[in-house]
């Protein structure tokens, strides 16, 4: 057959498998014929080739599986929403505190000990075993301490599972527990990055959640029975200070006549009357001033005070540098519930002071007026207890002390006749005979004498009332005119 474009096949040529000359015009039916021949070509190549077929299978194999992924994904992930539920517990929230305290507790369940109290047998064992390493790869320390009867204080070191996933059993449930720290973001007061817990358990098991904050919240507040927590602030915010301190029972402190029960009836009988002071639309506050020397049980009262009505204390010291108007307006509104604000030293504040502008003086950082304007515009739904404390009555501006500021003024001086004989009798029960000696000779030194010089001497001779006799020449020189 010629291959030239002048050419044109014999029916009895047989057909060329070569295309024709592009210049070549087949008949319909031959083009038609032709088109199946190169089709049938083209599928038994590529159903010859191996390279082919195996990639185009790959290719199948890759999608399904890419389904199979999405499939799975978003099954889980309908999974996870029906049958999981999430509690998230940020580091700002109070729980998380009370949350990581009783992981304390609760982290006892993943250490060694766990292995050697696990059930006998290997099954009991290896389940152990298992919780330990699920769980506790990674831990940090939560110190805790316990207040001993005398007031020292041991610290004791739990570790708890630190940043990452965790697994808990609690009440037959099984709680991821997943703490993050956010990188990034920090407390600013307290230069501890941001944490979040989440807690993911089985939604039918939503309920331990629930149990298992309230027992946390529970032991926190067992913690703090037959306490008074102390606040102090710290930048725009209260921080407790130290550990809880042991109450003090107000009989303990000894005031002169009649003192401390006036002030007890007074604060019991206005937390009573918040429906008298909405009636008349007063703001539900009153204030304290207790004035007189150092040592005279001033903030001790507070503190016994403060235990006897289950309060806490906020102490504010207006002396401090960094504390502005604003800071001091903020924190005054800003007081946690149940607490007793406490303005010691309120004389030290005016020390400083210096003429500012017309709005005021300028105390160190607060302004006489920023002072005047918190103390007026602390208002709350709940009851405001402000006790002011100070050595110096007569350098408080007469603004300061005006009712409505302060409403009750109470001098705590030096100790009374009244005072020394209940103090000698307290540390000293019985000896009666004694005590009317030491009155005597108390009165005889012609010093005012301060509770806490007393008291000073009874510690000193604990286990003699008649050495304390003996020592009372010792008061005159321990006086210092202030
Ligand atoms: P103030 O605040 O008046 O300066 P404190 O309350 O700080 O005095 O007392 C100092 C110490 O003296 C405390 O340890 C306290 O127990 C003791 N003290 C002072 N006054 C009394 C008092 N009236 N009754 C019992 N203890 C007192």
């Amino acid at each position: 057959a010629g291959i030239g474009g002048a050419s044109v096949a014999s029916p009895t040529d047989v057909p060329s498998p070569r295309p024709t000359h592009p210049s070549s015009t087949p008949s319909p039916a031959a083009s038609t014929q032709q088109q199946q021949q190169n089709g049938n070509f083209l599928s038994n190549f590529l159903a010859s080739n191996p390279y082919f077929t195996a990639g185009f299978g790959l290719m199948g194999l890759g999608v399904g599986l890419a389904a199979a992924r999405q499939v799975i994904v978003r099954g889980s992930n309908m999974l996870y929403r029906q049958l999981l539920v999430d509690l998230e517990i940020p580091s700002k929230d109070k729980s998380y505190a009370w949350f990581l305290q009783w992981m304390a507790r609760e982290s006892v369940a993943l250490s060694p000990a766990v292995l050697s109290e696990s059930p006998r047998g290997l099954k009991g064992r290896l389940l152990a075993l298992r919780e330990l390493f699920s769980s506790s790869h990674h831990l940090s320390v939560h110190t805790t301490y316990k207040q001993h009867d005398n007031g020292s204080v041991s610290a004791n070191f739990s570790l708890v599972p630190g940043p990452g996933k965790h697994i808990l059993r609690y009440r037959g449930a099984y709680i991821q527990v997943n703490r993050e720290r956010s990188g990034r973001l920090m407390d600013l007061t307290s230069g501890a990055p941001f944490e979040t817990i989440t807690l993911t358990t089985l939604y039918r098991d939503r309920g331990v959640f629930k149990t298992l904050l309230q027992e946390a919240n529970a032991m926190a507040m067992k913690m703090q029975e037959g306490k008074t927590v102390m606040y102090l602030s710290r930048g725009p915010e209260w921080r407790p200070f130290g550990q809880p301190r042991r109450k003090r029972s107000l009989q303990s402190v000894i005031l002169d006549r009649g003192v401390s029960e006036r002030i007890c009836m007074d604060v019991k009988d206005f937390l009573q009357s918040g429906k008298w002071y909405s009636d008349r639309g007063i703001p539900y506050r009153r204030g304290y001033l207790l004035y007189g020397p150092p040592g005279s049980g001033k903030s001790s009262f507070i503190q016994a005070l403060a235990g006897d009505l289950d309060y806490n204390i906020c102490i504010l010291n207006l002396s401090e540098q960094n504390l502005t108007d604003d800071r001091l307006n903020h924190l005054m509104n800003h007081i946690p519930e149940r607490s007793i604000l406490l303005l010691e030293d309120i004389d030290a504040a005016f020390n400083k002071r210096e003429q500012a502008d017309e709005s005021g003086y300028k105390l160190s950082g607060v302004t006489f007026s920023g002072l005047l304007n918190a103390l007026d515009g602390v208002a709350s739904s709940e009851e405001r207890i402000i006790f002011m404390t100070t050595n110096h009555p007569e350098k408080l501006d007469p603004a300061l002390i005006r009712p409505g500021r302060v409403d009750v003024r109470e001098l705590i001086d030096n100790a009374s006749e009244y005072q020394v004989r209940r103090m000698f009798l307290r540390f000293y029960e019985g000896a009666d005979d004694v005590c009317e000696k030491f009155v005597a000779r108390v009165a005889e030194l012609g010093v005012p004498v301060s509770t806490a010089h007393l008291q000073g001497l009874f510690v000193y001779n604990k286990n003699s009332p008649e050495k304390a006799l003996e020592m009372v020449p010792y008061l005159k020189s321990s006086y210092v005119v202030n």
